[in-house]
């Protein structure tokens, strides 16, 4: 689904090069949950920018159904994003003078027409997400798992095929994470599309069916255990498979 290579990424501070990507190469296999893990600061929204094409890399080749993003003028690259690539923002990045519903609209407007049909798709998104009612509520008016909620509907306003979402539990109650997990992962079966996440939290991390772990900018290889049996177990192989 996703393929990336040799992806290197310097933030500068005036003089200063901040190094957040030394040097990835990694895989995302077609459906399922990929959790990127890692401590605060080794490179995870770097990553998951990187790989939805808000952001681009110094150097290294990113992949995404046979695209090349970097190939690709601005319009295209927005056309490509708007289609396949869902990204659900830590901070949410809702607009604020917008409410629920026209927020959940707003990425169709370059791919959808008909403002009708837009308004009917937003309406069942946000009542998909558990949102019914609350179409007028502007993100000022919601709770943090309810605005959460809004941004995932909007990640999955153009059906896309890959759904990343930096940190999605990471401001909320352990129950309302759960519930977010839960939503996710209802929806990843319904849509079948593949969902990457960053996230330090141990309950994400449970639900990942591969797990890959960073640290300062590099993928950290898998641990074999060291008096490990030989044969791993069928689980132990899917989490290994794309690092
Ligand atoms: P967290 O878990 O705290 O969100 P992270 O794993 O997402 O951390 P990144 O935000 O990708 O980490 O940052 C990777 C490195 O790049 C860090 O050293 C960080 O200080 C640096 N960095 C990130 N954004 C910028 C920026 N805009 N300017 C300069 N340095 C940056
Ligand atoms: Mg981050």
């Amino acid at each position: 689904l996703a393929r990336l290579r040799g992806l290197r990424k310097n933030y500068h501070l005036g003089e200063v090069q901040v190094p957040a990507l030394r040097g990835i190469d990694l895989d995302i296999t077609a459906g399922g949950f990929t959790v990127i893990a890692g401590p605060s600061g080794s490179g995870k929204s770097t990553l998951l920018h990187v790989l939805g094409c808000i952001d681009r890399p110094d150097a290294g080749q990113v992949e995404i159904d046979g695209i090349t993003p970097r190939e690709l003028n601005d319009d295209q690259l927005s056309a490509f994003r708007a289609r396949r690539i869902g990204f659900v923002f830590q901070n949410f990045n809702l607009l604020p003078v917008l409410n629920a519903l026209e927020n959940v609209e707003y990425p169709m407007r370059l791919l959808e027409r008909d403002g009708t049909r837009r308004r009917q798709r937003a309406r069942e998104l946000l009542a998909a997400v558990g949102l019914q009612g609350m179409e007028t509520r502007r993100p000022n008016q919601l709770s943090g798992g309810q605005r959460q909620r809004v941004a995932i509907a909007r990640a999955l306003a153009n059906a896309p095929g890959l759904v990343l979402a930096d940190e999605p539990t990471a401001n909320l109650d352990r129950q309302t994470g759960a519930d977010i997990i839960a939503l996710m992962r209802r929806i990843q079966r319904e849509t079948g599309a593949s969902f990457v996440f960053s996230s330090h939290d141990p309950a994400l991390i449970q639900a990942a069916d591969v797990l890959v772990r960073i640290a300062d900018g590099q993928i950290v290889p898998p641990l074999t255990p060291p008096a490990a049996p030989s044969v791993p177990t069928a689980q132990e192989e899917i989490r290994h498979e794309s690092v």
